[in-house]
């Protein structure tokens, strides 16, 4: 949660004028309070369903998606109207289907929120995948807006299962998230970052997109090689999405939530980062 909310919050520092994208990269960052958004919001819901322990309840889980929502933390027009809808009593399935004109959403939003999740799931991609594509299900109905959520979900649970152990091979992030979907548009955005692991963070971005559409198909597969590449280096994961543009909030968060299931966030940026709600418990082992 902490990986993940601090690269949501670093990242949504460079929406305005004025910061330099790339100081980053140089150990540079702008002044606290970095303010987290939606990102952060949601999954401090997924994770305080987790907490319940009894596995996702999808309709205590919508429920819970709506009756926090904040709109002003940066939600997509799309999301808080679909929300809005759950709150005034529309059953979720009806009102996540019937978004996009009957399609459902593809936005990376149920990617963005889910990596705390993947953790959870330690050492078993299948068992994050399951959960995974049951939270996404909720806001998501398009295949590509689960298989995000779907994709990163597994990513991190292998990184969470190899933490304090030996790096997971380079390119196995991506595979195993690659292998656990069915076809679809972030599949195979997913085998071409897997064909990328020599290629410079420019290459792959122009190559799989930085999310500058917000859907799932030209956010995951970026932010996933950005934390299959920099796994041992989670300011270096972080600066490379801010680097890169587009999306930065979401593929910071996403590629700063997988990085943190295996290593550690710097305790200053952790401190810079607005603190998270109280509502959430105090945060204990891999929800740290
Ligand atoms: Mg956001």
């Amino acid at each position: 949660m902490t990986g993940l909310s601090v690269g949501d919050a670093l990242g949504a520092q460079f929406f305005v004028p004025g910061p330099d994208r790339f100081a980053v990269s140089r150990g540079e960052t702008p002044p606290a309070p970095w303010p987290w958004t939606d990102d952060t919001e949601m999954a401090c819901v997924l994770v305080h369903e987790v907490l319940h322990g009894d596995g996702i309840d999808q309709d205590r889980l919508a429920r819970a998606f709506a009756e926090r929502c904040d709109p002003y933390r940066g939600y997509g027009p799309g999301a808080t109207r679909l929300l809005h809808r759950i709150r005034d009593g529309v059953p979720w399935p009806v009102a996540a289907g019937e978004a996009f004109g009957g399609v459902g959403s593809c936005g990376n939003g149920a990617a963005m929120r889910v990596a705390p999740l993947g953790a959870w799931h330690a050492g078993d991609p299948a068992a994050a995948a399951r959960a995974g594509l049951r939270q996404a299900e909720v806001t998501h109905q398009h295949v590509d807006g689960v298989a995000g959520a779907v994709a990163v979900a597994a990513a991190a649970a292998v990184a969470a299962g190899a933490a304090g152990g030996v790096r997971p091979a380079p390119g196995a992030l991506l595979a195993t998230a690659a292998d656990l979907l069915v076809p679809c548009a972030t599949a195979r955005a997913l085998h071409r970052a897997g064909a990328l692991l020599d290629a410079s963070p420019e290459e792959a971005a122009y190559e799989l997109g930085t999310g500058s559409q917000s859907t799932s198909q030209d956010t995951v597969a970026f932010a996933l090689w950005v934390a299959d590449r920099y796994l041992t280096d989670y300011p270096a994961a972080v600066a490379t999405c801010v680097a890169a543009g587009g999306d930065m909030d979401t593929t910071a968060a996403i590629a700063g939530g997988v990085v943190a299931a295996y290593g550690e966030v710097p305790t200053a940026w952790r401190d810079h980062r607005e603190p998270l709600p109280d509502w959430l418990p105090a945060p204990t082992g891999p929800l740290r």
